[in-house]
């Protein structure tokens, strides 16, 4: 016989655990279904592994500053498997404190692979579970190109599983993960070649970061190959051989990590079976308010391909619980103005949109851009520079402000715009907000003000 619960949820990620502890709250009986570990991708293979990888990479770009700072200090020895060893120590204390969450929520947990057998239905081995609501939140994976010996590569997942430093690697892709992989290894002291298609990085957000961002990863020492595809991987005596597109010799690493883009999880789950609409590219098709195209079926996170990060996959999943348990009738997440930070060396932090994205929805004459670029104070003693650059996008005569980005300076810059916080508001406003606390306002004196400057006024 069937179990029968209020709420499957199928995932244990950030989605799936954030909507189904709020719809318990709201005193739904909830069963989740997670098929490998608590947590899903940010905890076990994403954002935290990532941050923690990161944060080593600054502490390595901090001893080679304090030279500069009057410290005289041996040059410090990197011990990347103790490192690892210790993060993947504390992810597994995640994954506990996450089952503890759930259990003192009351949802029980059940370990394997949900499918659907309709639209009320779902099978995990032999057993049966109903509800009469349902939520996707399966999450995604890494892509891979479909080319000879693609599978000698790698992917993220394979980078958060390399027990020791590899000393050159090559990193295929242009976007988020790939530039801030490229960071941690080059920061570590690995040879870094980043493999670009095209000639650009980060090419969801203004071009100014892009352009930025590329030319810093130049001066670190990451040797940028653009307008490069790779053609085929072959093994080598150590590593993995790479034949590309363009006239450039093969060329052989210890390892390559494919980090062009990811798809959704889908495989497995009988989607069609209950009728559940996807996209071309396979992602679940779910309107504003997390419903798909099936009554009492909901997608939460990567699954849907909408803003992949796990503070929007929570937001949407607690307002989706909200809604369908809490009575709350409108509750639904707005997805513009998603503020994010890419955790290269310095950080980027962006909200809004993209210049060009301004001057197509409000036209030419609307936009008015202030921009800065300026050394921070930091790097004032420093022998080795590193530029900050700012971006104000504004609209109309009170110069709302629909774009901030920031790259360059100290992290709490990034950070604060990725908090959303030096956003809402005019750009006066930001000027008054930006006055002191950002090291970027102290460009020469404290009392040096926001040193934004307009362009094509
Ligand atoms: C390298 C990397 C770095 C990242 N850094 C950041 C960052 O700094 N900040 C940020 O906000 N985001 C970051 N992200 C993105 C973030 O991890 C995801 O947006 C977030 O995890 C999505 O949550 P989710 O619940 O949709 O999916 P997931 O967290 O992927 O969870 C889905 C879960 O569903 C399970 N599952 C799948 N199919 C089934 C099935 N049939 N049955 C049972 N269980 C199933 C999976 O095992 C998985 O545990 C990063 C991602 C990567 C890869």
């Amino acid at each position: 016989m069937d179990k029968k619960f209020d709420f499957i949820v199928i995932g244990g990620g950030s989605g799936g655990v954030a909507t189904g502890r709020r719809a318990a709250q709201h005193g739904a009986k909830v069963l989740l279904i997670e098929e490998g570990r608590l947590g899903g991708t940010c905890v076990n293979v994403g954002c935290v592994p990532k941050k923690i990888m990161w944060h080593a990479a600054q502490l390595m770009h901090g001893f080679s500053d304090a030279e500069d700072y009057g410290f005289e200090a041996a040059k410090p020895l990197h011990d990347w498997g103790k490192l690892v060893a210790r993060r993947e120590k504390y992810i597994r204390r995640l994954n506990g404190i996450y089952g503890s969450n759930l259990d003192k929520a009351g949802i029980e947990v059940i370990a394997g692979q949900a499918s659907m057998l309709d639209g009320k239905r779902v099978q995990v081995g032999d057993d049966i579970y109903s509800a009469e609501h349902i939520l996707i939140a399966s999450g995604g994976h890494p892509s891979w190109p479909e080319i000879p010996g693609a599978a000698l590569g790698t992917d993220s997942d394979g980078f958060f599983a390399l027990e020791s430093r590899p000393e050159s690697v090559a990193i295929v892709g242009s976007g988020y993960i790939a530039v801030e992989l490229a960071g941690v290894l080059k920061s570590l002291g690995t040879q870094v070649t980043l493999l670009l298609r095209k000639a650009h990085v980060v090419k969801a957000f203004d071009d100014m970061l892009g352009d930025c961002l590329l030319e810093h990863l130049q001066k670190s020492g990451i040797d940028v190959v653009t307008n490069t595809q790779v053609e085929k991987l072959t093994e080598a005596e150590s590593g993995v051989r790479a034949e590309f597109d363009t006239d450039r010799d093969a060329q052989t690493f210890d390892s390559l990590i494919w980090a062009i883009g990811r798809s959704p999880n889908t495989h497995g789950l009988n989607l069609e079976i209950a009728g559940i609409d996807v996209d071309a590219k396979g992602y679940v098709e779910a309107d504003k308010y997390q419903n798909t195209n099936v009554a009492g079926i909901y997608a939460v996170g990567d699954v849907t391909g909408r803003i992949e990060l796990t503070p929007v996959a929570i937001a949407a999943g607690r307002r989706l619980a909200d809604r369908v348990f809490g009575g709350m009738a409108d509750r639904h997440l707005d997805y513009e103005n998603v503020p994010t930070v890419v955790f290269t060396h310095p950080p980027i932090g962006t909200v809004g949109l993209s210049e060009a994205a301004a001057r197509k929805k409000f036209g030419d004459e609307e936009v008015k851009v202030y921009t800065s670029h300026f050394t921070s104070l930091y790097y004032g003693v420093l022998e080795h520079k590193s530029p900050t650059d700012m971006k104000l996008v504004c609209v109309g005569k009170e110069e709302k402000v629909v774009g901030a980005y920031n790259r360059g300076g100290r992290r709490r810059n990034a950070a604060r715009l990725r908090r959303g916080r030096a956003y809402r508001g005019d750009q006066a406003r930001l000027r008054r907000y930006c006055r002191y606390p950002p090291d970027q306002c102290r460009r020469t004196g404290h009392h040096d003000l926001m040193p934004f400057r307009t362009k094509n006024i």
